[in-house]
């Protein structure tokens, strides 16, 4: 019989109501149960003096009662004011009984736990938990950390222990069920602890394990889960990639070299190097009878689009259709236009669907898709619909990757799927990733980079000041206004309320247009309609407009390049690669180009050194691996940006030095334990993360 696989409500204490809430949490089972691994720890082994505290700990007291007191004044509340020698504290109670205040007489000595807050005179502890004791001497503390658990509705930190308390003690007797799937020699080599004890120490942490030490991830026991979890991760993304790659995809042949020289033509420029190195790495996946399943990643200004307007020119040709889905409106636009006037002259139809689509000219871009007039359609989210039927869709290229989920690219060539066949896929990024997190977040991808931007472009001079300098920067705008060069002026704001980021962005251009007699000064943001944004872009382009406010909806793509001069408003409030990305909007021309970073003083050290990594930087990946040392991973990744990895144990800031053997690991366990791969996914992934399910 093994005890892994007994369903929890075979545990004593767990009836079927518990039960049931367990399954909440995705625990049905025993081994379940072990791998529901704390979210953090309690300290109830010391008792702190009172005069020790400060506000934000959350410790362990002993005190005696000195009053007890029921305050009418606002909320009625119960105040209990203890000392013990070294200082006193309040404990505050809102809800509370005439048998609790009874007990509360003074001199009776109380052990409380809670978090140290800042009282209206004194620090105080809300709500603590506390029991009545003899007295301090004869007080014990518990010997091991308290842990604590993700919990549901109705579910407690007891119900939760008492189980975890069980499931362990059969773990211990038969430790040998617990199968360890990390490779012998990388436990010996990392001298990590056995998969049962690290286990046994998370769990119920012995007196040498320290709070400071979870925290800091300097447990050995901790560092192996959290290592395995990674692996875990890495093992699914990869077992995506390979089976994906097994997928049947078109074929699509050399392109005569007429079409491609014809292209080419067309073009206004001479490609650069790095951009017909990723062509040729395109053209030889989309060859093969598989799909290629291919990342883009280059700085903003690289020229990424046209690269993938090859791939779309591989696919027409050889008669298949081609899908591009951009994550905004603006953008989908842009590429729109581009599309539209590259593919100028070819026997086919560039369509643009988006969810504002309505009525006749809807209908007639679905048909189009549907009986293959259309060659090329650009989209948001809309192209996800079910209305949306391609008559054969050969290539889906995504531009801005990282606002997508792997789930949903996948979907993307379901949706393409035909008779076992599916579209090629091209992703684009200009979010630059270190190596490292790469390995984990890109790990079903092949990676190309575009590491060269092209020719005659000056870089961009950045610089930091703060906004209690606004009129000077008022004043410079006007000058460059003068010289008949354009400018942005981006507004960003704390809330993550897009009305209020509107707002405010109404009152600055307003402002703006105040103090800048005779400069053209417009507004964009993302409460505008399509057509209205649509119209100002356009009029920006053609430089009818001289300043634009704007709030980080720019952020993508956008190309317009007489704007060579850009002011930040807080950029303190924006992670460094959504910077370096808003910044990538001026310097696409060949003129000089300047960013003026305006922070609000004053600004934390933190907040200093980020910004100077942005001034003395204009290399995406430079900052990307600065951003990653002073922030660490989950920052630089950004939980909005990834589609949000929730990790069990593993903590990316806390646990970036693991990154760098992953890819290696994962190496070994395909190649010599693949038996290992399908157990580890599954121990570590619930059915939401479960790439390998898709
Ligand atoms: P991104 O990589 O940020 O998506 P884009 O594809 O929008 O960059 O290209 C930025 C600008 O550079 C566009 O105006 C594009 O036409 C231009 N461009 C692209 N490739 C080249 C090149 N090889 N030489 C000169 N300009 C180029
Ligand atoms: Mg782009």
């Amino acid at each position: 019989m093994n005890y892994l696989e007994l369903s929890v409500a075979t545990l004593t204490g767990i009836g079927a109501q518990t039960a049931s809430r367990l399954e909440k949490l995705g625990i049905r089972t025993v081994q379940d149960l072990i791998f529901h691994l704390p979210l953090r720890y309690e300290d109830r082994t010391r008792v702190y003096p009172i005069g020790s505290l400060t506000a934000g700990m959350t410790v362990l007291v002993c005190g005696q009662v000195e009053f007890t007191d029921i305050l009418p004044r606002g909320r009625k509340s119960l105040i209990c004011r203890i000392g013990d020698g070294t200082g006193f504290i309040s404990l505050k109670f809102f809800h509370f009984t005439a048998n609790q205040h009874n007990a509360l007489k003074p001199g009776t000595w109380l052990s409380c736990f809670a978090e140290v807050r800042h009282g209206y005179a004194e620090l105080e502890m809300v709500h603590p938990e506390y029991a009545v004791i003899a007295n301090p001497e004869a007080y014990v503390t518990e010997t091991r950390l308290t842990p604590v658990y993700p919990l549901t509705e109705g579910l407690s930190q007891g119900v939760i222990r008492k189980a975890v308390k069980q499931a362990l003690n059969l773990c211990s007797k038969e430790a040998q069920l617990l199968t360890d799937w990390i490779p012998e020699s990388i436990l010996k080599q990392c001298r990590y602890p056995s998969l049962a004890d690290a286990i046994q120490t998370l769990h119920a942490p012995d007196e040498s394990v320290t709070i400071e030490a979870l925290q800091n991830g300097s447990v050995p026991a901790l560092k192996r889960l959290a290592f395995e979890e990674l692996l875990a991760h890495h093992l699914s993304l990869r077992s995506v990639k390979n089976k994906t790659k097994a997928w049947l995809a078109p074929s699509f042949g050399d392109s005569s070299e007429i079409t491609l020289q014809h292209f080419l033509k067309r073009l206004p420029f001479k490609l650069t190097g790095a951009q017909q190195r990723v062509m040729a790495e395109i053209a030889a996946d989309c060859r093969k009878a598989h799909p290629m399943m291919r990342l883009v990643q280059g700085d903003v200004g690289s020229g990424k689009t046209v690269v993938s307007a090859y791939a779309a020119l591989l696919a027409l040709t050889a008669g298949y259709q081609v899908a591009i889905m951009a994550p905004t409106e603006l953008l989908a636009e842009q590429h729109f236009r581009n599309f539209a006037a590259w593919f100028d002259g070819f026997e086919t139809r560039v369509v643009f669907l988006t969810g504002q689509l309505k009525g006749n000219p809807r209908k007639d871009v679905l048909q189009a898709l549907a009986d293959g007039s259309a060659g090329i359609v650009i989209g948001t989210h809309a192209l996800f619909q079910d209305s949306v039927q391609f008559h054969r869709l050969g290539l889906c290229i995504i531009d801005e990757q990282h606002r997508f989920g792997v789930h949903q690219r996948l979907a993307l060539m379901e949706k393409g799927q035909q008779s076992g066949v599916r579209p090629h896929q091209l992703v684009m990024t200009a979010t630059p990733i270190p190596r490292t997190l790469a390995m984990l977040q890109y790990s079903d991808l092949d990676i190309s980079i575009i590491d060269e931007l092209p020719p005659g472009r000056t870089p961009i001079v950045t610089s930091v000041i703060s906004a209690e300098r606004r009129a000077d920067v008022i004043a410079r705008i006007a000058g460059w206004v003068a010289k008949k060069r354009q400018v942005y002026w981006v507004c960003t704001l704390i809330e993550e309320s897009e009305v209020l980021q509107c707002e405010a962005a109404e009152k600055t251009a307003e402002r703006l247009a105040e103090a800048l007699s005779g400069v053209r000064v417009a507004l964009i943001h993302g409460r505008m309609k399509a057509a209205e944004k649509d119209a100002v872009m356009q009029a920006f382009k053609n430089a009818q407009i001289d300043l634009l406010v704007a709030t980080t909806v720019i952020e993508v793509g956008v190309d317009v390049p007489n704007a060579g001069l850009m002011i930040i408003e807080n950029p303190e409030r924006l992670g460094l690669s959504q910077l370096h990305q808003l910044r990538g909007r001026v310097g696409r021309g060949e003129g000089d180009s300047y960013c003026l970073l305006m922070y609000q003083a004053p600004l934390s050290d933190t907040a200093r050194q980020r910004l100077g990594i942005i001034r003395d930087s204009n290399d995406g990946f430079v900052i990307a691996e600065k951003d990653l040392q002073l922030r660490g991973p989950g920052e630089v990744m950004g939980t909005r940006q990834t589609g949000s990895v929730n990790f069990k144990i593993a903590d990316l800031s806390r646990d970036a030095d693991l990154l760098e053997v992953i890819q290696q690991v994962g190496d070994t366990v395909f190649n010599q334990s693949p038996q290992a791969i399908q157990p580890l996914i599954d121990r570590w992934l619930g059915t939401s993360t479960n790439y390998s399910e898709v």
